[in-house]
């Protein structure tokens, strides 16, 4: 695998970032990426290490130890190092339905796990993920593929983000029937209406559900299963429904804003920005142009927030972090920064957060518009968004009560198991594990497409 003496004679060489007074000022893709024959030495930097530890995908002690995918990543190294780009895309896409996501927001649990990482650098296997499958992708490689044989079974999927994407695309290749359904008018999920287009472009994602549809699926969008008779019709029509519908309920933040103009969720900002400024749509959805804004929260729905209020133009914005700043600094004594951080100091001087504050009290104007807020260290803020960006408390009543799936924060099923309380009713992603990764959506979406398939032909060989 790989060159064993790679990890010696090159230096990693990672996607790098576009300047932030440059990339702020667009809705453009973050990274260029490093292509040609210094990826390929990328590749080659694997280093035979005997035990890759980047596939291994286990909890240790709480943590994520390797790819939960268990990508077979000094597999792909090694056929990328010799730029058999043909044979690194057939080894990927063996146990990752969507590196072209993954590739792109991952958090990297192989790296942290790179055995190379334990002394010096690790190998850029997440960057390398990405080139691998956007060559496949410019080269004609990722044409649709059909299954021989179709069971005669149908199943439905609700709702379309990587979770579901990863049900359906595995049981369509099975051979059965699948048809996706989604309340919101596109496909995608959060990787549509949540995370901003400079991490992942709209257009990766359609580009990925037009392919799927190519290949069988019927994405009906517009619908929303939480309706009590959609949710009847739906589990009367089909052998077998599958719940992807996310951890879409907000925490709350913390402070009565009952009738304030000016206070949202993130996922309602966020929504509101890739409808307006990447779909050209017109939306009363809250916006941040010449607004002092105000983002309680941190991790990456805060950070996006962040990011998407910039390229929006607001006047200013603040990140409060309820947690002290000496719980975020790294083993250098650093603060670490997100591309978001860098672009706001880059823009306005400083970087956005501060620590250990949470909101007290909202100010109106004579109309009910937020106009400032008062920290509980009692400082004075001038803001007109406030968003919550505070995570979320797990998944919607409304639709485990349709489909008469038992549900506390997630739906309950055995642990380790997609089977709910309802026999032919699966789940899979946020709306099971609770609020996650794209990484997790697709595992879950791929352990819970085994289980579909063995209830509905008693046996599988989608292992
Ligand atoms: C702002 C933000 C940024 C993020 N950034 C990252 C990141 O950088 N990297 C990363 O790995 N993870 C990130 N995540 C987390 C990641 O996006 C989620 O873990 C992942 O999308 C969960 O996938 P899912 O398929 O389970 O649910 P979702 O992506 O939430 O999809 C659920 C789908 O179900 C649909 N639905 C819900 N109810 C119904 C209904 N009643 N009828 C029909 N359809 C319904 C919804 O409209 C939605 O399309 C981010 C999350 C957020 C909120
Ligand atoms: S999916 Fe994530 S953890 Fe797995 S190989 Fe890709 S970047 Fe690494």
């Amino acid at each position: 695998m790989g060159k064993p003496t790679g990890f010696l004679e090159y230096e990693r060489c990672e996607n790098k970032k576009r300047p932030p007074l440059e990339r702020v000022r667009d809705w453009e893709d973050l990274y260029i990426p490093v292509e040609g024959e210094q990826r390929l030495l990328q590749g080659a930097r694997c280093m035979n290490c005997g035990i890759p530890f980047c596939q291994a995908g286990v909890q240790f002690e709480g943590k994520q130890l390797g790819c939960p995918l268990h990508n077979l990543i000094p597999e792909w190294n090694d056929m990328l190092m010799d730029g058999n780009y043909g044979h690194a895309l057939s080894r990927l896409l063996k146990t990752n339905n969507f590196p072209e996501f993954t590739g792109r927001v991952c958090p990297a649990f192989c790296e942290q796990a790179c055995t190379c990482g334990l002394y010096d650098q690790p190998i850029t296997v997440h960057d390398n993920e990405r080139s691998i499958i956007e060559y496949a992708f410019q080269n004609g490689m990722m044409k649709p593929r059909f299954t021989r044989n179709a069971s005669g079974k149908n199943v439905v999927v609700i709702g379309s983000g990587p979770a579901g994407l990863a049900v359906a695309d595995q049981l369509n290749h099975r051979g059965h029937s699948v048809t996706v359904v989604e309340k919101h008018p596109r496909a995608g999920g959060i990787l549509t209406y949540g995370i901003p287009n400079m991490k992942l472009p709209k257009s990766v994602v359609q580009r990925r559900i037009d392919l799927m549809t190519d290949e069988g699926v019927t994405f009906v969008t517009g619908l929303d299963a939480s309706d009590p008779a959609i949710a009847r019709r739906l589990s009367a029509e089909y052998d077998a429904v599958v719940l992807c519908c996310g951890a879409e309920e907000p925490r709350a933040i913390g402070v009565d804003a009952g009738g304030v103009k000016g206070v949202c969720y993130a996922m309602d900002f966020l929504h509101a920005s890739v409808e307006r400024q990447i779909f050209g749509l017109e939306t009363d959805g809250p916006g941040a142009a010449g607004k002092d804004v105000v983002i309680i929260g941190t991790g990456n729905t805060a950070s996006d927030c962040v990011a998407s209020a910039l390229r929006q133009g607001c006047r200013s914005v603040t990140q409060l972090v309820r947690r002290g700043r000496e719980d975020y600094l790294d083993a250098s004594g650093r603060l670490p920064q997100d591309y978001a951080q860098e672009e706001a100091e880059s823009l306005f001087g400083a970087d956005p957060r501060r620590f250990g504050q949470s909101v007290a009290e909202l100010r109106t104007d004579g109309d009910g518009n937020l106009t400032e807020i008062t920290t509980k260290s009692g400082d004075t803020l001038p803001c007109g968004l406030l968003i919550g960006a505070t995570g979320f408390a797990g998944c919607r009543e409304d639709v485990c009560a349709a489909f008469g799936v038992e549900r506390d924060r997630t739906v309950k099923t055995e642990k380790g198991c997609y089977q709910t309380s309802v026999p032919h009713i699966f789940t899979a992603g946020d709306m099971h594990r609770g609020q996650s990764l794209v990484v997790h959506a697709i595992a879950e979406g791929r352990a819970a497409a085994v289980e579909v398939d063995r209830f509905l032909m008693g046996y599988t060989n989608l292992l």
